[in-house]
């Protein structure tokens, strides 16, 4: 262990962080970052990671802060520039391809097996879903408006 000693003007000269005003300031900083590493506290709350989690699924590359719209006529909540400071260092919500799920079931359609039907009601079921609704007289019961349709009402739905 040993002592560098040297004149209080020539430190200050070769080390100005060390006589920085606020240097009380960041060695607590320092301190308690260093405190919640070692012992694997988080530095943030759970609150603020949930909200996270929820601002990294709408957060696209055209996101910035939106300081000229009113906070009640915003569109994005991302956008917003009091949540934005939270999804700032947040990846993208990247989909490569969108799917189609099953209004009744929660199965995912497709062309093969369970294959998608738009009804009236603007709702999408498979045919599997179909197949359990079916009538006799070429009926479909529909769950969304709770009614009987016919099945010519069902619009194939296909996937380009
Ligand atoms: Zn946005």
């Amino acid at each position: 262990m040993g002592a560098i000693v040297c004149p209080i003007e020539e430190s200050r000269i070769r080390n100005p962080e060390y006589h920085a005003p606020d240097r009380y300031q960041q060695c607590a900083q320092l301190f308690v970052k260093e405190a919640y590493r070692l012992y694997g506290f988080e530095s943030s709350s759970a609150m603020e990671q949930l909200i996270q989690m929820g601002l990294a699924t709408q957060k696209t590359p055209c996101c910035k802060p939106d300081l000229e719209t009113p906070l009640n006529k915003q569109k994005c909540m991302v956008c917003r520039p009091d949540m934005y400071p939270l999804a700032e260092g947040l990846p993208y919500a990247h989909v490569d391809n969108s799917r189609i799920l099953c209004s009744m079931t929660g199965t995912v359609v497709d062309d093969d097996e369970n294959i998608p039907f738009l009804f009236p009601s603007g709702h999408v079921f498979g045919l599997k879903a179909i197949n359990k609704l079916r009538r006799p007289e070429n009926k479909i019961f529909d769950p969304i408006h709770k009614q009987m349709m016919d099945e010519s009402e069902a619009l194939r739905l296909y996937f380009l």
